[in-house]
């Protein structure tokens, strides 16, 4: 035993004086069981003043179970191995209370003695680390979970800007809104990791429904677009939509009281949770973008309600558009119908105008030209004619005794008689600028640019054969049993001496020869023939 005058009263030489203080007991023991030190945290969690505890048998604070622990494990690890880690035994203070405690002790040599030192924790204290540790971990976790909470809204937020800017640049790129939706709802459910997103319209005939016009599915989801809605069908909060024009975010439709077309439409497209945002086109509700959960109820975040309002906004613009782009479509297609209409009422005005004019031209009754178009070509022919030093004949001839015909046979009988024989004398013009004109009643011209004389008597033969081939019968005709003609020819090279009305005067006398020489022949003008036929033979212009 080592006498108890001999302990130091204070920490031990070599030993930190704050170790006194440590937040942990210290204790050396000697190899003897001595106590040589206790520090003041342990003589505290004891009870003990320095003075009693220290000289004393570490057995005094020992309980035998303690004590038994550490006579046969303790001090021999001690003592073999230098150190013990990690023991758990309990220490007795002095009013008789076990207090369990942690210890791990190393062995010294101090001053040539073997010395045990031993750091001592009360479990107690032990735990109130570790709930500190745990505390602090837990704090740390919040920290790290709140920075991915951050990460995840920005992520959010960028993916957001991806889909808007998609849907933004389509919308310019495009004209076409079924395009725009199908674009958009296939963002949206990508975006939202939805089941299903869908464009709904409404109609303007509330009792018929309304159906979607786009929608995107995931994979294995049934299709909306089918479905004929019926708007009682959607319900109140669909009418609050109609009225208050938000956003209507369901977490769970169990949870909700709905009317039962509603809840049938939800069963039959198995949706659990649906978000829906109104559509507007100016100040009227268009239509919504309806989105559904069908794997299970889901809490539709701020962030994602309001990617799909921002996307809504971009729609709205996009139909508005789409209305615009429509009435000025439809304003080009009238614009373009009266075009159309303008150039038909064009082309009948100069159908009309060029029939007028061929009216202005064209007698009635027989079809050829008539004593205008006549003049108009006489004069024309003789110009250019004069010009070119060229030869223009003219035929006159008149239908003998076409005033008995007409007492015979009747006045439409003359009339038809006429038609037979202008178009007669019509077909054996070969030249296309031969003209045959109705000069007067029963009077006919023809202008045979380019022609001499022989040719123009040749021209004359052929009437008279192509009306003989006629065969029209004339009973009291005193040259014939049928319908004959008289003609005059006469043939001129245009000069400035003379004017078309000499012409014409000639052509009259040889016309009038030919009639006293007994009708149903053709007589050439030849300037002996003197005796001017009287001017008022000539029929009046018609
Ligand atoms: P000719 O010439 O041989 O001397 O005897 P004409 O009987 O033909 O005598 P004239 O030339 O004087 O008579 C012309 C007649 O032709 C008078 C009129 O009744 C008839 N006539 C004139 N224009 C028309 C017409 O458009 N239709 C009918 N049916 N007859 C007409
Ligand atoms: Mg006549
Ligand atoms: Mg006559």
């Amino acid at each position: 035993m080592v006498n108890r005058s001999s302990i130091p009263r204070s920490a031990p030489q070599g030993v930190d004086p704050l170790l006194d203080h440590a937040p942990c007991g210290f204790l050396s023991v000697r190899d003897d069981g001595v106590i040589e030190y206790a520090n003041a945290t342990l003589l505290t969690l004891l009870g003990w003043e320095r003075t009693a505890l220290e000289g004393q048998n570490i057995v005094a604070i020992l309980p035998v179970a303690s004590r038994i622990f550490y006579q046969t494990h303790v001090f021999p690890m001690l003592r073999v191995q230098g150190a013990v880690t990690e023991i758990y035994f309990s220490l007795r203070s002095r009013s008789g209370q076990d207090i369990p405690i942690l210890a791990n002790g190393v062995r010294r040599q101090r001053q040539g003695d073997a010395i045990n030192d031993c750091v001592v924790i009360p479990i107690r204290q032990r735990i109130q680390y570790e709930d500190e540790i745990l505390r602090a971990k837990k704090q740390a976790e919040a920290a790290i979970g709140a920075q991915k909470q951050a990460e995840a809204t920005l992520k959010h937020q960028y993916e957001r800007a991806v889909a808007l800017g998609q849907i933004t640049q389509h919308i310019r790129e495009s004209l076409e809104l079924t395009q725009i939706f199908a674009v958009a709802a296939q963002e949206v459910r990508q975006c939202l990791a939805a089941d299903r997103v869908g464009i709904y319209r409404f109609t303007a005939d509330e009792a018929a429904g309304s159906n979607f016009v786009s929608e995107a599915v995931a994979p294995g989801v049934d299709s909306v677009m089918v479905a004929q809605v019926p708007h009682q069908g959607f319900g109140d909060h669909y009418r609050g939509i109609r009225h208050n024009a938000g956003t209507l975010a369901i977490r769970d439709i169990h949870e909700m009281r709905l009317l039962d077309e509603h809840s049938q439409l939800f069963n039959q497209f198995q949706v659990q949770a649906s978000l829906v945002v109104p559509l507007q086109k100016g100040a009227d509700l268009w239509g919504l973008i309806v989105i559904h959960q069908c794997s299970g109820p889901r809490y539709w975040q701020g962030v994602e309600v309001e990617l799909v309002e921002d996307i809504a906004a971009q729609l709205a613009l996009a139909i508005h558009q789409a209305d615009l782009i429509q009435r000025l479509q439809s304003e080009l297609q009238e614009r373009q119908r009266t075009e159309v209409r303008l150039t038909q009422l064009n082309a009948e005005l100069q159908r009309a105008t060029g029939l007028l004019d061929q009216m202005a031209h064209i007698d009635p009754l027989t079809q050829i030209a008539n004593r205008r178009r006549f003049s108009e070509r006489l004069g024309q022919e003789w110009a250019r004619l004069r010009r070119d030093r060229l030869p223009l004949s003219l035929l006159l001839f008149d239908v003998d005794y076409f005033k008995c015909y007409n007492d015979t046979y009747g006045h439409q009988s003359g009339d038809d008689c006429l038609y037979a024989i202008a178009q007669a004398a019509q077909r054996v013009l070969g030249r296309p600028t031969d003209l045959l004109a109705r000069y007067g009643g029963e009077e006919f011209a023809v202008i045979l640019p380019n022609t001499i004389r022989q040719g123009a008597i040749a021209v004359a033969r052929h009437i008279h054969q192509a009306i003989a081939a006629l065969a029209i019968s004339h009973s009291d005709s005193a040259v014939g049993s049928q319908i004959t003609i008289s003609l005059g020819i006469s043939t001129l090279i245009p000069s400035q001496k003379l004017s078309s009305t000499v012409l014409i005067q000639q052509a009259d006398q040889a016309l009038y020869r030919a009639k006293r020489q007994g009708r149903n022949r053709s007589v050439v003008f030849d300037p002996t023939m003197l005796d001017p036929r009287p001017k008022s033979a000539l029929p009046p212009l018609i």
